[in-house]
């Protein structure tokens, strides 16, 4: 989306009033390219009023002719008019329905893969600040919610407008004095839905955020079941729950009494206009004028004019149920997506590598949508004048207590962040110089958090390099340690290995991901803990794969097992994000500091 209609928009998104047409406007774009469509629902919602309508007024002649026995024809033809009108209503019925579904599904088809995709492009720094369940309600709950209630607002707007409007004109035609009557309770009616709706906008976009917040409760609470189990955490998680559930039932539970208080209402409110006009029917002034017939209609389009008068009122708290769920929606496509303002490409880095002076700061989240940037001096930087030299091939390990920064160094370097101050240069130019994409290509990465997906193991390995051949991912496999669990596997590399890996352990979850690293050949390799989650036994046989893997590229080894770093060409020790110490494994013990220290505390 281009940056000036979102600018545009965002503007005048202060004023409450304008927000829901400008969302509306917004939403309808989205519609535009199935206009065809849209056309042919309004044409099919029109027709079905109009055939109503028509049918309608035939009541009149029927009693005052046909009924009478005045008019034999009108009685002959009547059967086959019936149904013939009925299969034209049924068509129009269908067209109406299917077009503005089909509408409607492909502009929530659109929203969603945009949402998808904007989502997946926003920086690290969004993802941390919100959480999976609120996100993932965004691209269903409310996406849904914006189908549902827009198509259900736009055919009962047409058709029942069409069908009050056509039996408004039939009856001022009939009888314009009875009609008039009917008229004087319109503006009440007006007044109510006015004050309903205004209370429904409240509501409904509480009830938006409380969804999320179920969504959100229960999936953490269900992602750390076995933490809560072992912590004995199961009735804090009941009650605090409980209290969410109990918020959501609340805000439920408004919007229906809403809903349920405006129907009764409306209806009192006619029932007194009907009232008055059996009164009027009866007094001087029109018995001599109407016949049976008018009467009748009359009536009876008075008594029809209700339900759809009350579908009306209502499709203003529907309509705004789906503008809270659009203004969610919009309020994500509207923040930036990850900047990508670099144009140098990178085919392949020689792999120089150097920290200047590198500050950095986590932005830390003041609510769901609002960032500050700690500046102040006395907020503890995760990372503290960095600075650090490796020239192409060389190994440089990361040491220091957990907390110290390591991981966000290596974060730094992949761009998630973007330093805050001081320089990270490859091949001497500034990593914010490259395209995102091909920079990121530079990397061979293996973390702390393994990340599988729901897919084979060959493919989960060729994620990085999905046109790598068989022999080269048995391969990647067979140095990785995978093939040793796969071979196991009824279906070896081809065994899918179910939602986020869960059908493998720790240790074989990281082995997947270090075949994954072998395989894309990358320049520079960062191991961040890559095999902590490793036995003794298992990481020294993956050693001598992690050692083939360093041999010729840059690499960033952390680990808190000293004995795996040890050959590193350089190791620092990092305290709060500062440098306590650097040097090789020999020049550091025998400084005697803080590495020594470390060393003999893993080795007494
Ligand atoms: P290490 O990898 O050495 O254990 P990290 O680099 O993960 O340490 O963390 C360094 C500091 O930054 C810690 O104080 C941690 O709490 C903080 N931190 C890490 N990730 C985030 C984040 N996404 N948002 C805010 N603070 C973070
Ligand atoms: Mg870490």
């Amino acid at each position: 989306m281009a940056s000036s209609s979102t600018n545009a928009l965002s503007s005048t998104s202060n004023s409450p009033k304008t927000t829901t047409w400008q969302t509306f406007k917004r939403l309808v774009r989205y519609a535009k390219p199935y206009k065809l469509g849209f056309v042919a629902a309004i044409l099919g919602m029109i027709g079905y009023a109009t055939i109503d309508i028509y049918f309608l007024s035939k009541l009149q002649p029927l009693v005052d002719e046909g009924l009478s026995g005045k008019n034999t024809e009108f009685m002959k033809w009547a059967p086959a008019f019936i149904i013939a009108a009925f299969i034209i209503r049924g068509i129009a019925h269908f067209i109406a329905n299917y077009c503005l579904a089909w509408v409607g599904n492909n502009v929530v088809a659109d929203l969603k893969q945009q949402l998808f995709e904007h989502i997946m492009s926003m920086p690290v720094a969004f993802h941390d600040q919100n959480s999976t369940g609120s996100l993932i309600s965004k691209v269903t709950f409310d996406t849904e919610q914006v189908l549902n209630s827009v198509s259900k607002s736009i055919l009962t707007l047409v058709q029942q407008s069409a069908f009050v409007l056509g039996l408004l004109g039939l009856m001022f035609y009939m009888s314009w004095q009875l009609s008039l009557i009917f008229l004087l309770i319109t503006p009440v009616i007006a007044v109510i839905v006015t004050l309903v709706s205004r209370r429904f906008r409240k509501v409904s976009k509480n009830i938006q955020g409380a969804m999320g917040e179920v969504t959100t409760a229960a999936e953490q609470t269900f992602n750390g079941h076995k933490v809560v189990l072992t912590f004995g955490g199961q009735q804090r998680e009941f009650s605090r729950f409980s209290l969410i559930n109990k918020r959501n039932r609340q805000q439920r539970m408004k919007m229906n009494a809403t809903k349920s208080a405006s129907v009764p209402i409306i209806q009192i409110i006619a029932s007194f206009a009907l009232a008055f006009v059996f009164y009027a029917i009866t007094s001087e002034i029109f018995k001599t004028d109407i016949s049976p017939g008018t009467f009748v209609s009359v009536i009876t389009y008075m008594s029809m004019l209700l339900r759809p008068l009350k579908q009306l009122t209502n499709i203003n708290s529907e309509f705004q149920q789906g503008m809270a769920a659009c203004i969610s929606i919009f309020s994500v496509l509207d923040q930036e997506t990850e900047k990508d303002k670099g144009t140098l490409p990178l085919e392949r880095a020689s792999g120089a590598l150097s920290f200047k002076h590198v500050d950095f700061a986590y932005e830390v989240a003041k609510n769901e949508n609002d960032t500050v940037k700690v500046e102040s001096p006395e907020i503890k930087l995760a990372l503290n004048d960095l600075t650090f030299d490796l020239a192409p091939g060389e190994t440089l390990a990361l040491v220091g207590r957990s907390g110290s920064g390591k991981s966000t160094a290596s974060s730094l370097l992949l761009r998630f962040y973007d330093a805050t101050n001081g320089e990270i240069l490859i091949d001497n130019t500034n990593i914010e110089a490259f395209k995102l994409a091909d920079l990121r290509q530079q990397f061979s990465y293996v973390s702390q958090q393994v990340v599988l997906f729901h897919d084979t193991l060959a493919n989960n390995i060729a994620y990085g390099k999905p046109d790598a051949t068989q022999e080269e991912i048995i391969a990647a496999a067979t140095s990785a340690h995978v093939m040793e669990f796969a071979a196991e596997m009824e279906e070896g590399l081809e065994t899918n290995i179910g939602e986020n890996g869960a059908l493998l352990s720790g240790g074989q979850r990281q082995r997947v991901a270090i075949a994954r690293a072998l395989l894309c050949d990358a320049p520079f390799l960062i191991l961040d803990e890559a095999t902590s989650a490793l036995d003794t036994e298992s990481e020294r046989h993956i050693q001598d794969a992690l050692q083939a893997l360093q041999k010729n590229r840059t690499s960033i080894v952390i680990a808190h097992r000293l004995s795996t770093i040890e050959s590193a060409d350089k190791i620092i020790v990092m305290d709060q994000g500062k440098i306590v110490e650097q040097g090789d494994h020999q020049s550091l013990l025998a400084k005697q500091g803080a590495y020594a220290q470390l060393h003999n505390f893993q080795f007494e």
